[in-house]
């Protein structure tokens, strides 16, 4: 009980543990992902508003050419005015002519012309398509004492009003942007600091770590700007230390969850194996019968018995999953002997009648048991039932250790009990295998009887099959024939045909089966004196 407690507990805790050992790497690419997507869309907000104020700056400037005013005159400095006046990043126009600045929307005409700002960066205006002077760091327009951005193009300078790149930041996150031509590589900073970042790496707009910290630079399409959102590459992971504990918190919940439900159905299948095992003890197995006809005549030969078991609330399981349970736990073998026994006792009489024979389901584990054969022998000897009227159904997969099979097969022919590939055609049996495994009959897989009257019987292997067995002399039974088109199919197929299915009759408890064999072939011994006459 305490052993079965301490394998729940470290069930449950090596779940938990493996649920947070799965989560720390799923996490960390969360994390980092989810970083990176939000650095991205920083810095697009970033770049959002570097495009604003070159489309504002460029729209002003275009305005003042194509209405072609006099140079610097009262209607022009007017126009200015109300471009300065209604735009949000340009804080003053003005108009020069060869490096002269004449008049300004702040100043109105000059008394005395001005030089224009040396520019720090030249370049083309893809917009304009004429050069465009921009340069930083020099007196403003507006108030010459001030240093701010004066862009100048096709003699109208502009100056932009970088206060209002200033309050960005958003920490851990910052952002520098900077004028930047994609065909010069030029790039001047208009606000925040772009780190050691080359103008060839800003302009590539790949992501890059240097130093501690991920810098991601991106670049307008329309306007000659870039941004570039850096952030400290442990601030962005300690910001989130949070998700990741909860990442792990669930992780651990999941796979706790998980070796519970695992360890929840451990217990109903052993619980399932228990019942099983105590059912098969108890006898409580019961046995019922198919019929197995020929098929030119219809006449029944004999039958195929086959396990039934209904458990204590009413349920019945079906056999093939209850015998694969059986066979894992290595306890069908006691199924065996149990049905040999509940065959021998039901049918009793019917064994002595000649022609008669009944065939059990036997394993590949039966094979190596000698408890199987003692207790075959020691029926048929005890009761002096022919063995011939006990014949034996073996799948094809249980014949796959070919040696074993063989030798079992021996064994049991020598004694007289006929065997039967059963399954024939799902497995791996050739010719020269089968000859190797002297067995006496095949019995044909239904999945094979289920084409017949579909195109697909012309396509199978069923012809090859019957050749196979013609060439070998075996007999065969065919499974699972549920029509009279499938029993006229194989009837006609080959002569000397077997079949078993529905359509002669389900399998059912000895007693329907005895009464049914009394009504259809009173000649058989099958009244119940009959077996102690001949035991
Ligand atoms: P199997 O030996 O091939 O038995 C034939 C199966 O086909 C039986 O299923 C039978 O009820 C079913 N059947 C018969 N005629 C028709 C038909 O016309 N149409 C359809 N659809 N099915 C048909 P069952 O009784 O559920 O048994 C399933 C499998 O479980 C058996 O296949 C056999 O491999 C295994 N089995 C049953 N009883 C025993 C047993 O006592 N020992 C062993 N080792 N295996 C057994
Ligand atoms: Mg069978
Ligand atoms: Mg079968």
């Amino acid at each position: 009980m305490t052993r079965t407690r301490a394998g729940t507990v470290g069930a449950l805790l090596g779940g938990a543990l493996l649920g947070i050992a799965v989560s720390i790497p799923f996490t960390y690419v969360l994390i980092v992902r989810a970083s990176n997507a939000e650095l991205v869309a920083y810095t697009q907000r970033i770049l959002r508003v570097l495009e604003k104020a070159a489309r504002e700056d460029r729209d002003a400037e275009l305005a003042v050419l194509k209405d072609g005013l006099p140079f610097c005159s009262d209607a022009e400095i007017s126009l200015m005015r109300g471009l300065v006046y209604n735009a949000s990043f340009v804080r003053d126009l003005g108009r020069s002519k060869e490096g002269m600045l004449y008049c300004t929307a702040a100043r109105g005409r000059l008394e005395t012309p001005i030089h224009v700002s040396r520019p720090t960066v030249s370049f083309k205006s893809r917009d304009l398509g004429s050069d465009v002077d921009v340069s930083a760091g020099q007196g403003l327009l507006i108030a010459p004492g001030l240093r701010g951005l004066v862009v100048d193009s096709s003699g109208v300078s502009s100056v932009l009003n970088q206060a209002l790149f200033e309050g960005m930041d958003e920490p851990p996150l910052k952002a520098a942007g900077m004028v930047s031509d994609r065909d010069h590589g030029v790039e001047l900073p208009v606000f925040g600091q772009i780190g050691k970042l080359s103008s060839a790496e800003v302009l590539a707009q790949g992501r890059l770590k240097r130093d501690g910290m991920v810098y991601q630079p991106l670049c307008s399409q329309q306007y000659a700007v870039c941004a570039v959102g850096t952030v400290l590459d442990r601030d962005l992971i300690q910001q989130r230390s949070r998700v990741f504990w909860e990442f792990a918190f669930m992780g651990a919940l999941l796979g706790t969850l998980i070796a519970s439900v695992g360890l929840l159905m451990l217990r109903r299948e052993r619980l399932f194996e228990r019942r099983l095992l105590r059912a098969v003890r108890k006898g409580e197995l019961t046995c019922v019968y198919q019929p197995v006809v020929d098929l030119e005549t219809k006449a029944i030969l004999g039958a195929e018995a086959l396990a039934r078991w209904t458990m204590t609330s009413g349920d019945s399981v079906p056999a093939d999953v209850f015998i694969r349970v059986a066979e894992e736990r290595k306890f069908v073998g006691e199924i065996t002997r149990l049905m040999m026994d509940r065959v021998i006792d039901e049918l009793g009489p019917l064994l002595y009648s000649p022609d008669f024979r009944v065939t059990v389901n036997i394993s590949s584990q039966d094979l190596l048991d000698s408890q199987f054969f003692e207790h075959v022998e020691r029926s048929t000897a005890w009761t002096g039932i022919p063995p011939s009227a006990l014949a034996f159904e073996l799948t094809e997969h249980s014949t796959a250790d070919q040696a074993t099979a063989a030798g079992a097969i021996a064994r049991l022919r020598a004694s007289g009990h006929a065997i039967y590939i059963d399954d024939f055609g799902t497995g791996y049996s050739s010719l020269a295998y089968l000859h190797d495994l002297h067995v006496d009959a095949i019995k044909i897989d239904r999945a094979f009887t289920k084409t017949v009257g579909t195109e697909a019987v012309t396509a199978s292997v069923v012809p090859q099959i019957l050749a196979m067995a013609d060439q070998l002399g075996l007999t065969v039974i065919v499974e699972g024939i549920e029509t009279a088109e499938q029993a006229e199919y194989f009837r006609q197929a080959r002569t000397g045909m077997m079949g078993q299915g529905w359509y002669f009759g389900r399998p059912v408890p000895a007693q329907e089966f005895i009464a049914r064999m009394r009504a259809e072939h009173p000649a058989k011994r099958v009244s119940k004196g009959a077996s102690q006459g001949a035991s």
